[in-house]
């Protein structure tokens, strides 16, 4: 039984789940990760953990785990060595490269896993393979964050600390759900409440937090841009806004202030539904306080507008000089252990690790001059543009680290084309996948367990992760199969450790000049750190002293998601997590967790249900115009009528089938928070 048992040894280590990037230690005993016990020097979370870090580890030695390399041979996959099956690779992407070009290659990093396995993997494609075709699951989530608090303050990240949230006096929420998807930080916001803190909450569902807050705002999902500019608009007439910082500090104030004119608390209520009275009580609060702080998750950014809505959220904040200060700020949670991580260390098309443009010729000189190679220039294919690629046959190879886009990514039928029309798959992970049933070979990676490293959480702080347990059977630490992936590619590369890889990365990137594995060893260290002597940075922007300068207004209209209902496919789908589930491929192998909550559940409202004929657990088909899924029916007053609410954390109930292929017209993040679907009661 997990959890039970006195262990051998104990080895601090950082969660795996969610990017809150709580500490604690495993125990382990003769060899086996047995449980998992708070450590009191966590700096993030003392000694709090949530269900999924306490429990959902066990995972760790599922007997599904992979073991050995597998090549599929005749449609069937089978055992390989690691000679055998590198050696594979190797040819197959040569001949690709030769053949179609660089660019017919793609590679999907991961948020799941270490800093170090994310600059070895963008390091590959772009100096062994000679291309920027790599992304991540960023995609599908925070990429709006990074594009929009970059653009609107010059820093795409948290702006403030999660030690900060305990002792906030004005918290605003929305769009997340930190009960649920991260919850020490909700434990800190309880904390808050309990010290006299406000809190204001604007969500399409009624959250566990809205029950403890001062105004709860349950808008129509896809209209938080007309909800932020009517605040604005109520802040402005009521000259509460802070002109001396506005002044001082940002740029392109009166385009925002023509802008939100027109949105008064009447024009809003329209469009998001929520009473004028409860927006003008929210701008009170949140405007007058002295220290006022914004939190919010992928209901803000997984949408057609996700960039413009955070950098609406960057107005809210400049308007009322809510930056730069303790207990304040922007504050994106992220949701994977190390998207932040997998962002910083350049797992995306556009950058090098720190940010650093691919396009820009400063940049391109020193990474080739330290990796030796020739490097391109060309912004490479984000994950939605590699899908299309797939489909359409110019993409041939892909290499997916980490990751099941198969059943993560929206649309699920158009993206299992993408990937069994390509020439070549190869797929690394701890499981097999939906992706992996489509790959020809198959690669095991270690757990977070099995590996030394380093984890980057929501508030910048990057963490080690420490090996309490040698790899699962032939399993390895994805930075060592892409080293030695790249050594049988002619591309000499010779890191012993991983301590090494980040001594690279940081002596690459100025951002990150300061960090080492000895530096972080006891707490962490938040970036910016530009020097080995810089203490790291608690909250960004201090005094107004934007990254980029200057913060930037951007004015901003409501804008229509990429689908509505109609006729046909009346209601709206909102998908997101739940408190016991984490995604979908480790979490979903926790026998504990599974125990906790077997099955998925669409929450509809009991006006709707009964006018269709459902009762509390029958079985309902939802669908769109992509694809249906079966569940049972949780009928509840928490979702507003018209609207029901799905989690995407089961193989046999894959939500994606439904889920729409539009995105954010900047970073392409999938529209996973507005899909027409119609609901009916299931047949039989
Ligand atoms: Fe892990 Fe997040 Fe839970 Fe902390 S709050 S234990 S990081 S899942």
């Amino acid at each position: 039984m997990f959890n039970e048992g006195v262990p051998d040894k104990k080895v601090k280590t950082t969660c795996p789940f969610c990017g809150v990037g709580c500490n604690y230690d495993l125990n382990v005993r003769e060899g086996k990760v047995i449980g998992v016990t708070s450590n009191l020097t966590s700096v993030v979370n003392g000694r709090l953990t949530c269900v999924k870090g306490r429990f959902g580890i066990d995972y760790i030695h599922s007997p599904e785990r992979l073991t050995t390399p597998l090549i599929k041979k005749n449609g069937e996959f089978v055992a390989a060595s690691w000679d055998e099956a590198l050696e594979l690779i190797a040819t197959r992407f040569n001949e690709i490269k030769s053949k179609h070009g660089n660019d017919a290659l793609a590679a999907i990093s991961s948020a799941r896993c270490v800093n170090e396995d994310n600059y070895i993997m963008q390091k590959f494609m772009r100096a062994v393979i000679g291309t920027n075709n790599v992304d991540h699951c960023a995609r599908t989530c925070h990429a709006p964050t990074v594009a929009g608090l970059a653009a609107s303050f010059g820093s795409g990240a948290m702006t403030n600390s999660i030690g900060e949230v305990a002792d906030s006096k004005v918290i605003f929420l929305i769009g997340g759900n930190p009960t649920e998807a991260h919850p020490v930080i909700a434990a800190k916001m309880r904390q808050a409440l309990r010290k006299g803190a406000k809190l204001i909450v604007a969500d399409p569902r009624k959250i566990e937090l809205a029950g403890k807050a001062d105004v709860f705002m349950q808008l129509r999902p896809g209209t938080d841009i007309a909800l932020i500019n009517g605040l604005m608009h109520i802040i402005l007439k009521s000259g509460w806004h802070d002109l001396e910082f506005i002044k001082a500090c940002t740029v392109d104030f009166d385009l925002v202030a023509d802008v939100v004119e027109k949105y008064t608390p009447e024009y809003v209520q329209n469009i998001t539904g929520v009473p004028a009275h409860l927006l003008r009580e929210a701008a009170r609060i949140y405007a007058t306080a002295e220290r006022a702080a914004i939190f919010y998750t992928l209901g803000i950014t997984e949408h057609t507008c996700g960039t413009d809505n955070v950098m609406s959220l960057a107005n809210l904040a400049m308007l009322t000089g809510n930056v730069g200060k303790l207990n304040a700020g922007v504050n994106p949670m992220r949701g994977q252990n190390n998207v932040q991580g997998s962002c910083d260390m350049g797992a995306l098309p556009n950058v090098y690790s720190g940010y650093q443009k691919v396009n820009d010729p400063q940049s391109q000189e020193k990474f080739e001059k330290a990796w030796g190679v020739t490097l391109s220039d060309q912004i490479g294919l984000m994950l939605p543009d590699m899908i299309d690629a797939a489909v359409e046959g110019t993409l041939k190879a892909m290499y997916v680290m980490g990751e099941d886009p198969v059943l993560t990514d929206g649309d699920a039928n158009h993206v299992r084309k993408g990937f069994a029309n390509l020439e070549f798959l190869v797929v690394q992970n701890l499981f097999m996948t939906e992706t992996g049933k489509l790959a020809d070979v198959i690669l095991p990676g270690a757990s977070f367990a099995e590996k030394d490293g380093t984890f980057t959480n929501c508030e910048r702080r990057v963490q080690r992760v420490r090996k309490a347990i040698e790899p699962i059977g032939n399993s390895l630490p994805d930075w060592q199969i892409i080293r030695d992936l790249a050594n049988k590619m002619g591309y000499p590369m010779a890191y012993n450790n991983a301590s090494e890889i980040m001594d690279e990365m940081a002596a690459l990137s100025p951002m990150f000049a300061g960090l080492s594995f000895e530096r972080i060893d006891e707490n962490g260290l938040q970036w910016p750190v530009p020097s080995k002597e810089h203490p790291g940075s608690q909250y960004l922007h201090k005094d107004g002293k934007f990254t980029s300068g200057a913060g930037v207004f951007k004015a901003i209209e409501h804008q229509p998601p990429g689908e509505e209902p109609d006729a046909e496919y009346p209601f709206v789908l909102t998908t997101g997590r739940i408190l016991y589930h984490y995604n979908i491929t480790t979490a979903g192998k926790s026998k504990q967790l599974t125990e906790f909550r077997p099955e998925e559940q669409v929450m509809i409202h009991p006006d709707d249900a009964k006018r269709l004929g459902i009762n509390n657990q029958d079985m309902i088909e939802v669908a769109s115009r992509r694809g249906s899924v079966q569940a049972k029916a949780w009928v509840t007053t928490d979702v507003l009528p018209g609207g029901i609410w799905m989690s995407f954390h089961f193989v046999n109930a894959p939500t994606n089938q439904v889920t729409s292929g539009f995105y954010d017209k900047v970073t392409k993040t999938y529209e996973y928070k507005v899909c027409a679907v119609q609901v009916a009661k299931a047949a039989g």
